[in-house]
């Protein structure tokens, strides 16, 4: 007897795929989700988000027992750097959290199958096992949640192990000496900070003549200063045109953005590079003009507001698709899509989606940056508070940063907030539910926080934006 088909195949076993099949698995469908890797969670746990805050947090530790106890009247003689166990605590880390999402699967009735899935038709899905059979699943719906991968910069590869993306960073088994970033987004910002807690020489070369392009300017600069102190260099509007590979060297060939003069490049010599220059959506092999699924110029598959493609019955959300590439974005899409098949208002508010940068300071944002807002000819108000007059951060030593708000000149209504300081990715939860009831920057100040939190300080910003401080 022919298997009945399925109610929703996802693709792709990222947070914007398990998730939507958790919700709807919840909803009553029967779900299979399919995904290459033996492991779930996709980029994210596995070579993403996880495992980077992983090493960054026992880097920071590391950081913390070297230089900074001895404040606090704690002596530690000899700290010294096990990377192996450092490496090891995080693959442990990395194992559990992806059988976590095993044990969800379980628990809500999804099937997992692990191949390479291919789309035939707009209900089935061809799927290549990994002992290289083939097997044909059947869909009411289907659902691509493929992600991303990095790009590298035209006419290079990774053919070298000491020239590695992001997934090579996060696995390396000694501290380079001199580690060369091309790129200075939030990937390369935090791998920089990582390898440099550790004992790297980091330079990030950077094609602007700025960090982080959708970053509030004002908080970029801070960011920049920061990283600066604790050893980063940077060169800005610099492209990388060359990698000669020595014995026991990389020279770097660098030329000025731009340039297209026959100057000679600047030549810098280091141990391994890293490209973090952002990722391009992943729809390798997958079939997309055999069912007549159409992207746009970057290659992001197009989606209407119900997140269907251009083959009806067949949706996308995550990195696969316009949008920030985060993986809180694919989950709420993973949501609504899941939602919308159930005949539900599954929607995502993309005026409210937080980002943030693990460094130190941690940088979080929501809503628009002051560029955005002059650009589109929105007058606002600026409330901005200091974490050194914040009676937490003194206590904790961390009084680097400010919380900025920005408010509509006229409505007070809040329209972006950004904020540079310790634990700047927790408070930003605060604002971002804030924007999304549409609050002003009078009920945040008019809101209780509790004393002494590093959340007074979001509090006294908001009292600025439309009043004043009273605290400075
Ligand atoms: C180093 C790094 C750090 C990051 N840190 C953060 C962070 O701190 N916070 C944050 O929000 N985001 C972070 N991100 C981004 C985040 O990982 C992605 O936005 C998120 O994983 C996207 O989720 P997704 O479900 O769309 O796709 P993915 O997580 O990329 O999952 C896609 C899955 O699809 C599978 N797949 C692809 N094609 C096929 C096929 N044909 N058949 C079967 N399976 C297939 C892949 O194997 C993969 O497992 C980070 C990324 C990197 C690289």
């Amino acid at each position: 007897m022919a298997e009945s088909p399925l109610d929703l195949l996802v693709i792709g076993a990222g947070p914007g795929g398990y998730v939507a099949a958790i919700r709807a698995a919840q909803l009553g469908f029967s779900v299979a989700v399919v995904d290459k890797r033996a492991q779930l969670g996709g980029t994210c746990l596995n070579i993403g988000c996880i495992p980077s805050k992983v090493l960054l947090n026992s880097s920071h530790k590391f950081v913390e027992a070297r230089d900074h106890l001895k404040q606090h009247g704690i002596f530690m003689d000899g700290v010294r750097l096990h990377l192996d166990t450092m490496m090891s605590r995080k693959n442990a880390i990395v194992d559990e959290l992806t059988r976590g999402i095993g044990f969800l699967f379980r628990k809500n009735g999804i099937i997992f199958i692990q191949g390479q899935a291919k789309l035939e038709s707009n209900n089935q899905v061809a799927i290549i096992l990994p002992d290289g059979t083939v097997d044909h699943k059947q869909a009411r719906h289907i659902l691509i949640a493929t992600g991303s991968d990095p790009v590298l910069p035209t006419g290079f590869n990774i053919d070298d192990p000491r020239i590695f993306t992001s997934t090579g960073a996060l696995s390396l088994d000694t501290v380079p000496r001199h580690l060369m970033i091309i790129g200075a987004g939030y990937i390369g910002l935090e791998l920089g900070s990582l390898w440099a807690r550790l004992g790297a020489l980091v330079t990030v070369v950077e094609f602007l003549d700025h960090i982080v392009p959708s970053m509030d300017q004002e908080t970029a600069k801070f960011l920049q200063q920061s990283l600066q102190k604790q050893g980063l260099l940077f060169k800005f509007q610099r492209k990388l045109t060359q990698i000669i590979k020595k014995e026991k060297e990389l020279v770097v060939h660098l030329m000025v953005a731009d340039d297209t003069s026959a100057h000679l490049p600047e030549l810098i010599t280091c141990d391994a590079v890293l490209f973090a220059m952002g990722r391009r959506p992943y729809t390798q092999d997958l079939g997309l003009e055999q069912v007549g699924i159409t992207t746009d110029d970057h290659g992001f598959i197009k989606v209407n507001s119900q997140f269907e493609t251009s083959c009806p019955g067949i949706y996308a959300i995550g990195d696969v698709i316009p949008g920030p590439m985060l993986a809180h974005k694919a989950e709420e899409e993973g949501v609504a899509v899941a939602e919308i098949l159930a005949g539900q208002a599954g929607s995502v508010n993309y005026g409210a989606i937080p980002a943030v940068i693990y460094t130190s300071p941690e940088v979080a944002s929501v809503g628009k940056t002051e560029e955005q807002l002059k650009a589109e000819g929105i007058n606002y108000s600026i409330g901005k508070f200091p974490f050194s007059a914040n009676g937490r951060a003194v206590v904790m030593g961390e009084t680097a940063g400010f919380v900025k708000i920005l408010a509509d000149i006229k409505t007070d209504r809040v329209l972006g907030v950004h904020i540079i300081g310790s634990d700047a990715g927790s408070l930003i939860a605060e604002a971002t539910l804030a924007m999304e009831f549409d609050a002003s920057s009078e009920d945040i100040a008019r809101t209780c926080h509790a004393h002494p939190t590093y959340s007074e300080a979001m509090k006294e910003a908001a009292w600025s934006a439309f009043s004043k401080p009273l605290h400075v």
